[in-house]
């Protein structure tokens, strides 16, 4: 473990600049994200030796209760950075579902109640608001599958910027109310995510405003790596075995892996072989159909599934989520509509915890890996589980029963009360017949 020598000066930036992940092309941090020359995406780069002599395990400890302990690695220079408490959620060991599927080491990371919106975009948007402050906008926005709505508003709200975000009209009720409520101009716009996507990038262009995911999306998709450093830190600065995300345009998953990378680079944790395994809806899997068919491209879908959070049709980070699947000998895979809503009520039943849709779609597929011997029973497995289901209960109305309405009589409760027992063995009955 290297030897931290005295801590950064207070407003020190470690990040140096942009580079094209596909030609290498150097820019400067400003609001960009396609490289001139070859149109590939922009990343921020860091300067790691200093982030190697300034940073340890205990300076990151002593940091805040928040992504902001991880700041060294993020790219803001300011010392006040946005922090509405965001990150730092809940590494759950399973036993439940874990022993219902046959696993001995299983966790569950909960960003299902991440601050303040209850998904991991908390994170993400954490960051590119705090960017964009640095970089003077007034204004953000974003191009969103409801989360980021969500937390664009929210995280805007607190901060004071003013704020316009658009969606696709045909969203869940809980993810419209979930952004109105922080009074942002909200556009719903008639269209899928694709659409939707395409509009911002021609707004974008003209009034000059930060959208988190478009002109500041290299700092935006820096936010998802404290997912991976949470993770290693709450393992007791170890890396799992394995791990499974879910995949919309890709980001999340490829920053998870950039964020291993980065602490294995810094001496934070152990070198390791950590397999990376995706999850999708069979209804909008472009990205798992690249993985099966052994492609290097992508071809773009028409989303139409109940996972509307990860719903995107032309994803922009897909090729390098396949690449990291294939070279850490991970899968992508994909579950049906059905799948995911059983994969919402396995998690809730067996660990108390409420996702959405996304989540969902992640424990199905988890489900499947082990069913298809794909996972090893003895690897450290680490589920990602990105949204709250209270946002998406439309896609579970009708599955998950009926109150037992009574009259308030004991009678009237003990009559109920037996009623539901022998529903309940008529019920096992079928089972085993
Ligand atoms: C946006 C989102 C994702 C995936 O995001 P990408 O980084 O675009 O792949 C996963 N889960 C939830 C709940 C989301 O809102
Ligand atoms: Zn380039």
């Amino acid at each position: 473990m290297t030897q931290a020598t005295k801590p950064l000066k207070a407003g020190t930036a470690t990040f140096t600049s942009l580079s094209c992940k596909e030609c290498g092309a150097e820019y400067e941090a400003k609001a960009i994200h396609v490289c001139e020359y070859c149109f590939g995406p922009l990343e921020v780069s860091y300067d790691y030796d200093a982030i190697r002599r300034h940073v340890t395990r205990e300076s990151i400890q002593s940091g805040p209760n928040s992504i902001w302990r991880y700041k060294s690695f993020l790219p803001v220079a300011t010392d006040t950075p946005i922090d509405v408490g965001t990150g730092m959620t809940p590494l759950v060991r399973s036993n439940r579902l874990a022993r219902r599927l046959g696993l001995k080491k299983l966790y569950i990371k909960n960003d299902a109640v991440n601050m303040p919106t209850l998904s991991f975009k908390d994170r993400v948007v954490s960051v590119a608001l705090t960017r964009a402050q640095e970089l003077g906008f007034t204004t953000v926005s974003c191009a969103s599958t409801g989360n980021l709505a969500n937390s664009t508003a929210a995280i805007a709200a607190y901060a004071g910027l003013d704020c316009c975000v658009f969606i696709p009209a045909d969203l869940e009720a809980g993810k419209i109310l979930g952004t109105l409520i922080y009074s942002p101009t909200l556009m719903a716009v008639q269209g899928n995510y694709d659409q939707v996507n395409r509009l911002c990038s021609e707004v974008a262009n003209t009034y000059g405003w930060g959208f988190v995911n478009i002109n500041l999306r290299p700092y935006y998709s820096e936010g998802s790596k404290t997912l991976g450093y949470e993770v290693a830190e709450q393992l007791g600065w170890e890396l799992p075995d394995h791990i499974v995300a879910p995949l919309a345009s890709g980001s999340l998953f490829t920053k998870i892996y950039k964020g291993f990378q980065e602490f294995i680079k810094v001496g934070l944790v152990a070198d390791k072989h950590v397999r990376f395994s995706g999850a999708q809806a069979d209804g909008c899997s472009p990205i798992a159909e690249a993985f099966r068919e052994e492609r290097d491209f992508i071809k773009p879908v028409k989303p139409n599934t109940i996972a509307k959070s990860i719903a995107i049709g032309n994803p922009a980070d897909g090729v390098y989520a396949v690449d990291i699947a294939r070279k850490t000998n991970g899968n992508i895979e994909s579950v049906s509509d059905r799948e995911i809503i059983e994969g919402m009520q396995l998690l809730a039943e067996t660990e108390g915890i409420f996702t959405e849709t996304a989540g969902g779609t992640t424990v199905a597929v988890l489900k499947k890996l082990v069913e298809a011997g794909k996972i090893d029973p003895e690897e450290s497995t680490v589920i990602y589980i990105t949204g709250n289901g209270l946002k998406t209960q439309e896609a579970v109305q009708g599955y998950v029963g009926e109150p037992l309405t009574i009259e308030a009589k004991l009678d009237s409760f003990e009559r109920a009360l037996e009623r539901s027992r022998t529903l309940e063995r008529l019920d096992w009955q079928q089972v085993l017949v």
